[in-house]
């Protein structure tokens, strides 16, 4: 049966559509109490008519059968919110159209003053998860497929019981790890490692910044960074999208360990930092980082620098960045074909004299057999690299860019010079030593690339360090 301990099967019939303006007429419950896998679950049924204290429409007093005679003498929701309350309380709240149901009662009670929440369950939703090419997902369209027995349709009472017959079905029929997974995908409810306290994710914030997992020792097993780290962390332990990563993380993880940022931009940043420092067991960013480069041209014939070579001074001479030496050939490679470079000139081939591949298939203008001068072949080169080119450092010296996180309360400054990162400070001291003495910059391949993106956006407020304060900077 379903993973949870108790939940409910609600259906309300109204007086229309709108929740905000319409009233409730009836209200069926079927709650399923599990109180272990092995015994069978107790199932309580409620329904009760509703005063709606307005008139019921005509039309949908003929598709419920609800009447204003019928809802005379009922009790208002005033008088069974507490009912309806202790009914629903510590189950997971599960409708037909959920919205519907959910958005009815929310409004019923913040119209008593009164909060209601649950976690909600649509049916409708689960039917598209499991049925995705089914023809329609109504609840005829349910009861027919399924072969449901029914009886008082459009029927509050009637309805729970309906969808409490689908889900009893569906457990019937299918693989229950198939159900479960589904039922856990609408909720986005992860399936935390069991060693993990309960309230893991929940400990979160739904805010940028990075991760640590760890495992039984002090050296973590896996750092990353998210806008939302709540939802970022709950979808390693997600059960369709598992990677192999994931799966592993999933046994060796013992505690979560975050820290906030004020915006991406520090997120990535700390993240990379942190992955460099603590060198977790299972990043395989660590070596993505270490792959990645730039381009320069020695003496007309470009060569790969790989990222702990860069010279940070020469970087705005240099093009890409590349994610690796492969990328940077295949780049290259195929500019040659575009602008009938030479393929031997530009290292592309190994060694040997006389026409490079290219020339065989006459698509070299001849540096290889002589026809076109260095100097003739390098400024074609240079023509057309330049859209690979990095772009001149816009300032004199360091740039700042100020990030404020949404409410407002943290701010972080980061420092950058020549497309890479100095360091970050948090109030005016740390900028102050930032500035007066900059550490060597860290050439970091994600960094340089979200840089140049927002400069070519023109999307980075940089301002020029000193002058610029924490309090100042726009
Ligand atoms: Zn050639």
């Amino acid at each position: 049966m379903l993973p949870f301990p108790a939940f409910a099967f609600v259906d309300l019939e109204t007086t229309g559509t709108r929740a905000e303006a319409d009233r409730i007429t009836e209200i069926g419950i079927v709650r399923v109490d599990c109180a272990s896998p092995s015994s069978p679950p107790a199932v309580t049924e409620w329904a009760t008519l509703v005063d709606p204290q307005v008139p019921i429409p005509p039309a949908i007093q003929a598709l419920t059968g609800i009447t204003d005679a019928m809802v005379a003498g009922a009790p208002t929701f005033s008088t069974i919110a507490p009912r309806v309350a202790s009914m629903l309380d510590g189950c997971i709240f599960i409708a037909h159209n959920a919205r519907f149901d959910y958005g009815f009662l929310k409004h019923a009670y913040a119209r008593l003053e009164r909060s209601f929440s649950a976690r909600v369950l649509c049916t409708v939703r689960l039917s598209r998860r499991l049925d995705p090419d089914a023809q329609g997902h109504g609840l005829d369209a349910l009861i027919a497929r399924h072969g449901l027995d029914t009886s008082d349709r459009h029927r509050a009472l009637g309805d729970a019981r309906a969808i409490w017959a689908f889900v009893q079905r569906l457990y019937r029929d299918r693989p229950r790890d198939e159900i479960d997974a589904a039922v856990r995908r609408i909720l986005k409810m992860p399936s935390l490692p069991p060693q993990l306290p309960p309230d893991a994710i929940d400990a979160l914030p739904e805010t940028p910044g990075v991760y640590l997992f760890y495992g039984d020792n002090s050296l973590p097993l896996y750092i990353g960074k998210s806008v939302d780290l709540r939802q970022r962390v709950a979808a390693h332990f997600s059960q369709d999208w598992k990677s192999e990563t994931d799966l592993r993380l999933s046994r060796e993880i013992r505690r979560i360990e975050h820290e906030r940022t004020a915006g991406e931009l520090g997120a990535l940043l700390r993240e990379s930092e942190l992955i460099k420092s603590r060198m977790p067991a299972h990043n395989r960013a660590l070596r993505r980082k270490a792959d990645a480069g730039v381009m320069e041209i020695a003496e007309g014939v470009p060569r790969f620098v790989a990222a702990a070579g860069i010279d940070e001074a020469r970087l705005p001479d240099s093009y890409g960045p590349f994610s690796s030496k492969t990328a940077m050939r295949a780049a290259l490679r195929k500019l040659a074909t575009g602008h009938r470079l030479c393929t031997r000139r530009l290292g592309l081939e190994r060694g040997g004299d006389g026409p490079c591949f290219a020339r065989q298939l006459r698509r070299c203008d001849g540096w290889c057999v002589g026809e076109e001068s260095a100097a003739s072949h390098h400024a074609r080169l240079e023509a057309a690299l330049a859209p690979l080119a990095i772009p001149r450092w816009p300032l004199a010296g360091i740039g700042l860019l100020r990030e404020r996180s949404a409410d407002g309360e943290r701010v972080d400054v980061h420092a950058f010079r020549n497309w890479s990162w100095l360091g970050t400070a948090r109030d005016d001291g740390e900028l102050a030593r930032l500035c007066e003495t900059p550490p060597r910059a860290q050439f970091d391949l994600d960094v340089t690339r979200l840089l140049l993106r927002r400069h070519a956006a023109a999307a980075l407020p940089l301002v020029a360090a000193p002058r610029a304060a924490i309090d100042s900077a726009p």
